[in-house]
């Protein structure tokens, strides 16, 4: 990552609060590897095509956060037509399920003063009784590395709130389903994926020559609870250590180290 001067690094990577600056969480979450990105580009005519998919699905994760946000505080939100599936299972989730949200708890900043970094929560949550933090995500899955960012929001909340007993990761996203072998197509940030299903045989039909007849769009919603925080928190500190070497020069120029 190349930044142009200390302003750019500033904006970039941090907020300022109070006067103060500080890391995001989502930055210093980067220092981390992700090999399954290396087999995303190599699939992909060139570099500057990846970063427009990447552009598009940060967008349409944007559409669905807005839109679960609204719901959530008791709106009634104009829906986009490309995330309408994804938003109606919520929606009816919500009406089946025991969830409760603080309006005043949504999108809420997050700062550690104790160990100088900041972020922004989606949402804290009543969910069956418990209290806890709820992270929403529009990937295919639920990744281990989401726990590295909501254990990082656990201990500043805890001294405001000290009846936060757990975290959740709501998942929503939207495919398509091949009504003859079983395969799933999804459509994110403008390319589409086929997955056949894992045994490639269903009904007598191998999904690998089947000509797909698709069903329409329909909304997923899968939510996991991960209430042992402590040791993602100590994998995010070490990280929040690597990301600092890494970008030593920066922050000795702004006066952060
Ligand atoms: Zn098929």
């Amino acid at each position: 990552m190349y930044y142009s001067n200390a302003e750019n690094f500033k904006g970039t990577t941090g907020y300022i609060i109070d006067d103060v600056w500080y890391p995001r969480v989502t930055s210093i979450i980067n220092i981390k590897s992700k090999p399954a990105l290396y087999y995303f580009y190599a699939e992909l005519p060139s570099f500057r095509h990846g970063e427009d998919i990447k552009k598009q699905s940060a967008d349409e994760g944007t559409k669905v956060h807005e839109a679960v946000q609204a719901i959530l505080t008791g709106q009634e939100p104009e829906i986009d037509p490309t995330v309408l599936p994804a938003v109606t299972a919520f929606r009816k989730y919500l009406a089946e399920n025991n969830i409760q949200v603080d309006p005043d708890f949504i999108e809420k900043r997050v700062v550690s003063f104790n160990e100088r970094y900041a972020g922004t929560i989606d949402a804290l949550a009543l969910i069956d009784g418990r209290f806890g933090i709820l992270d929403i995500k529009t990937s295919q899955a639920i990744y281990r590395d989401y726990n590295l960012q909501t254990a990082a929001y656990f201990p500043p909340l805890q001294e405001h709130f000290k009846n936060l007993q757990t975290r959740w990761i709501l998942r929503i996203d939207q495919r398509e389903r091949c009504l003859k072998c079983g395969s799933t197509r999804r459509t994110k940030g403008g390319r589409e994926k086929i997955k056949r299903p894992v045994n490639n045989k269903i009904k007598g039909v191998n999904s690998t020559n089947c000509l797909h007849e698709w069903s329409e769009m329909t909304g997923e919603i899968e939510l996991k609870e991960f209430p042992y925080w402590q040791d993602d928190y100590q994998a995010f500190l070490g990280a929040k250590k690597l990301w600092e070497w890494e970008h030593d020069y920066w922050l000795k120029q702004i006066g952060y180290l």
